[in-house]
């Protein structure tokens, strides 16, 4: 399997988010992260870790909003330049403002401009966040391409984005929850240009910033199972009753599932999601694969079993479409590598 790598991420590591109540704690979404991945693919006589092409911002500015884009590219720079506070260390650039709903005025000065296209305090900006932003979605791209052309066989082609940072909650024009650029929705995007696709995201969190981008598109169907958002991140949407509007109505699914959620009860909504798929007849599937839904992760709730998450890859493998595997979140870094090797090697 052919895995899509940047070591360009290593130069995005915030030192701190702000946590509920808050706690200004360590970032959750670290390196290693990767490197514990990348480690474990490492080791196996399957993967074949590949150097991602620069696509340049054309694929994601068919994604997101060019003034967010231009944003993610200039903040950091523009605070360490400016004079703002200049009593404190400028370290990652995060929003004390937020509008409210409905309040869409954008302000000129770069706090108002961060409250604007920031939506929470778990996504801050540091110098080398923008070039990692980058690198994530050109492996996710180059993944996407690596589907194509189709070679002669009719044997199902997956590969493998080890993106970091993830993209999943990152929407049309805002950051959030450790995510900038929305790698799986730049790489679907992509691919539906060239057939119909699928996006399943398996994330413990509700796709948020996914569904966002496609949810008045028929032409991308986007399903998320997840914890419920009523009182998990991302809160504000995720629900059962969001299906799509206009002309993607019906082209959205969201399963919520409650805290606790065991295999079985999973697996039989994963079915659900899967015969969704099936009728959709599509060419290409990308799957936001986060292992946060591992139970035992220190930012989900699920208590999922590794055989759970092999079950899981093997129901979605089944499908027999080109697969392009994009990663998503999972904090339990111990438990990381062998949990997205366990996934990986249904696809292989
Ligand atoms: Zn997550």
């Amino acid at each position: 399997m052919k895995v899509f790598y940047s070591p360009t991420h290593l130069q995005h590591n915030p030192p701190f988010e702000i946590f509920d109540g808050g706690e200004k704690v360590p970032n959750f979404e670290v390196p290693e992260r990767a490197l514990r991945i990348l480690a474990a693919l490492r080791q196996t006589t399957w993967a074949e870790i590949l150097a991602p092409q620069d696509f340049g911002l054309k694929p994601l500015l068919s994604v997101h909003a060019a003034d967010y884009l231009d944003f993610l590219r200039t903040a950091y720079d523009e605070w360490l330049l400016s004079d703002l506070d200049a009593d404190y260390e400028k370290t990652a650039l995060l929003p004390a403002t937020f509008p409210p709903a409905g309040w869409r005025r954008k302000p000129k000065s770069l706090l108002g401009r961060a409250g604007y296209y920031m939506t929470d305090l778990s996504a801050p900006i540091v110098a080398g966040t923008y070039p990692a932003a980058l690198a994530s979605a050109n492996c996710a791209l180059t993944g996407a391409a690596s589907l194509l052309p189709e070679p002669a066989s009719t044997l199902p082609v997956s590969s493998f984005a080890l993106c970091r940072p993830p993209g999943h909650h990152a929407g049309r024009a805002n950051c959030a929850g450790y995510c900038y650029i929305n790698n799986a929705a730049v790489a679907a995007n992509w691919l539906a240009e060239r057939g119909r696709t699928v996006l399943l995201d398996i994330d413990f969190h509700a796709g948020n910033g996914t569904q966002d981008i496609f949810y008045r598109r028929a032409d991308v169907l986007t399903i998320s199972i997840h914890g419920d958002p009523d009182g998990q991140y991302p809160y504000y949407s995720g629900y059962a009753d969001e299906t799509g509007a206009g002309p993607g109505l019906g082209f959205h699914r969201n399963f919520p599932l409650p805290d606790g959620t065991v295999d079985a009860l999973y697996l039989a909504t994963l079915d659900k999601a899967l015969e969704l798929i099936e009728s959709f007849s599509a060419r290409y599937l990308v799957i936001s694969a986060g292992m946060d839904l591992f139970g035992g992760d220190p930012l989900g709730k699920f208590k999922l079993t590794r055989a759970g998450i092999r079950a899981i890859g093997q129901k979605i493998a089944a499908l027999n479409l080109r697969a392009l595997i994009v990663m998503e979140g999972g904090y339990n870094n111990a438990a990381l590598g062998e949990n997205m090797l366990t996934f990986l090697e249904c696809f292989k």
